[in-house]
């Protein structure tokens, strides 16, 4: 039997990262969850999630990174990617890293970087989101936030949290006092129970108190899961507070309940698809297998049918 947390330990191994990323057929099964290795792949996916009346978040994979030389190829990325967004049109913001820019080598690095690419967002009208990663950096990726967001206003910077937190009932509460746009997942990482509910139902009605208090603010937030359960949770809850469909949106990772992302959309529900792209897929790609082990089978059938 695969479990979440073999899958999880799988994705931290860098000799395993080298070798799936050097491998061929490993690659080809990455493109369920990966929209392709360049920008202008990934536009092409955006087009045609735009035309489906979704908006999008352009992903440049890449994490845990080491360098200081590499950590700047990453702003240039993001810038070629904020440029791309205006001159192709395609309707997407940014979706951002610390670990990418350098939090694993210096914080202020990893602010100095990210508020490159906040700046240029803003000169162009974009909105950038900080992604949330491990627990081991939760409060460091929320105070380089804060001084952004006290730089950049509220549609230019926004960040997430994740529910199977324990604090993040109390962060939620926090952020919305500055306020803060924000994303709501449930979290996609191995955290131990001193930090994080290991029971699925605590980390679901921890979503839903969440997610209350995001609909209620009103502030534009992301309410982001491919759970029916939350999903309909949200949908009730606006209704009863008579909060309308434009107030807020669903996001959803590109490749997962396609399906469930069409029909949002053609309800009139705003629906914003996370597109990831780039060689460093393999530690993204491995979460994406913890989420639904049967990912695993699947991939594999397709791997060995060619
Ligand atoms: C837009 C977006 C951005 C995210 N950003 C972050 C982030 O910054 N930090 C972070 O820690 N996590 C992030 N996540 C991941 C998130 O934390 C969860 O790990 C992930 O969304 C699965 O949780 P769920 O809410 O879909 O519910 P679950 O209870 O895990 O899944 C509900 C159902 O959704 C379907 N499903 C879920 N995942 C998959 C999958 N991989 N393949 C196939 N079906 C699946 C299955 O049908 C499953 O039964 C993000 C998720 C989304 C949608």
């Amino acid at each position: 039997m695969v479990t979440r947390n073999a899958l999880l330990f799988l994705s931290r191994r860098e000799g395993l990262k080298d070798f799936a990323t050097r491998f061929a057929p490993f690659k080809k099964m990455t493109t369920r969850f990966v929209a392709g290795e360049d920008i202008e792949e990934t536009v092409a996916a955006i087009r045609e999630i735009n035309r489906l009346g979704c908006t999008a978040s352009f992903d440049h994979l890449n994490e845990s990174v080491t360098s200081v030389a590499e950590t700047e190829a990453e702003v240039r990325e993001y810038l070629k990617i904020l440029a791309r967004i205006d001159e192709t049109g395609i309707k997407s913001n940014v979706s951002i890293k610390l670990t990418q820019f350098g939090l694993g080598i210096d914080a202020e690095l990893a602010y100095r970087n990210a508020r490159t690419v906040v700046a240029e967002a803003a000169r162009r009208g974009n909105f950038v989101r900080v992604d949330m990663e491990d627990s081991a950096v939760t409060q460091v990726t929320l105070d380089i936030f804060r001084r952004l967001r006290s730089e950049f206003d509220l549609n230019t910077v926004g960040i997430v949290v994740q529910s199977y937190l324990r604090r993040t009932e109390s962060d939620v509460r926090e952020l919305l006092k500055i306020p803060a746009r924000i994303r709501l997942c449930k979290g996609a990482y191995n955290e131990p129970p001193e930090v994080a509910f290991p029971d699925k139902r605590d980390v679901d009605a921890n979503y839903v108190r969440c997610m209350k208090l995001l609909l209620e603010s009103g502030v534009y937030h992301g309410i982001a899961t491919h759970d029916e359960r939350m999903i309909a949770a949200t949908v009730e809850y606006a209704e009863r507070q008579r909060i309308g469909k434009e107030a807020f949106e669903f996001q959803m990772l590109y490749g997962v309940r396609r399906d469930l992302q069409e029909r949002l959309a053609r309800e009139g529900y705003n629906v914003r698809i996370y597109v990831p792209y780039g060689k460093h897929w393999y530690p993204y790609f491995m979460r994406r297998l913890a989420e639904r082990p049967a990912n695993v089978w699947f991939v594999l059938k397709n791997m060995v049918k060619g």
